[in-house]
């Protein structure tokens, strides 16, 4: 996601430490306590301006859930759009980079975990920084409780063929997968990130839903 720094991001974090999380290490294995109520928590890994975790969390409040980016200038325009909606108790954002959430979640605290357009980096040596690499499906891995999930879309089909092939490898069953998620029958319960309201009018948009094997 393209956006010009922002000088005040770190000042906008500070300033919204309610649902803003500012020491993500320090609730490792403690994360329903950051919230008012216990419930499964669902995390969103470069939620970009974050319609879909907003809108998730409004339409499922017996969910938790966690959006993660990793540009402080991108988390600063989405706590910018948080604030002038409704303010919502299930709902906690958080600036960390997607591999080092080892340092931050505890094995298996992650119920389940969405990955949205993530960035296709089409360069072969770039590959290992996809989010559907093998190096973050091994964290994955670790984040996720027993019969945790991912879901995955993008609108690009180099990075989808990718992904299809990294999860087989890397020992993730496929639960669920469209090639057309517009003209499904699960088009219905879509919630729709800001990347797919924009990328849709071009072409299909692709969708996985994996469980891990292991
Ligand atoms: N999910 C949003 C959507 O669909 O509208 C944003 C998509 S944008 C193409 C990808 C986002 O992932 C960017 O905001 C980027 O900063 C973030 N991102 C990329 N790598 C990341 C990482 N390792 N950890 C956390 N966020 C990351």
């Amino acid at each position: 996601m393209r956006l010009r720094n922002n000088p005040k991001a770190y000042d906008i974090m500070e300033e919204n430490a309610d649902f803003v999380i500012l020491d993500p290490e320090s609730h490792k294995g403690k994360y329903h306590q950051l919230f008012k109520e216990n419930k499964p928590v669902f995390v969103e890994i470069g939620m970009g301006k974050g319609d879909f975790i907003y809108q998730n969390a409004l339409k499922h409040p017996e969910n938790n859930y966690i959006g993660i980016e990793k540009f402080p200038s991108v988390l600063a325009a989405a706590i910018n759009k948080i604030n002038k909606q409704e303010k919502l108790d299930n709902l906690k954002l958080m600036h960390y980079d997607a591999l080092e959430l080892l340092n931050v979640f505890e094995k298996g605290e992650i119920d389940h975990l969405f990955l949205n357009f993530s960035d296709p980096w089409p360069k072969k040596r770039h590959a290992k920084r996809r989010l559907t690499s093998p190096d973050f499906l091994n964290v994955y891995r670790q984040l996720l409780k027993k019969d945790g999930l991912i879901e995955f879309k993008t609108d690009n089909r180099g990075l989808f063929e990718y992904s299809l092939q990294s999860v087989t490898e890397n020992h993730y069953h496929l639960d669920y997968v469209s090639l057309d998620l517009h003209n499904s029958p699960e088009a219905e319960d879509n919630i729709m990130t800001e990347y797919e309201r924009k990328f849709s009018v071009n072409g299909p948009i692709y969708k996985m839903i994996l469980s891990d094997t292991m």
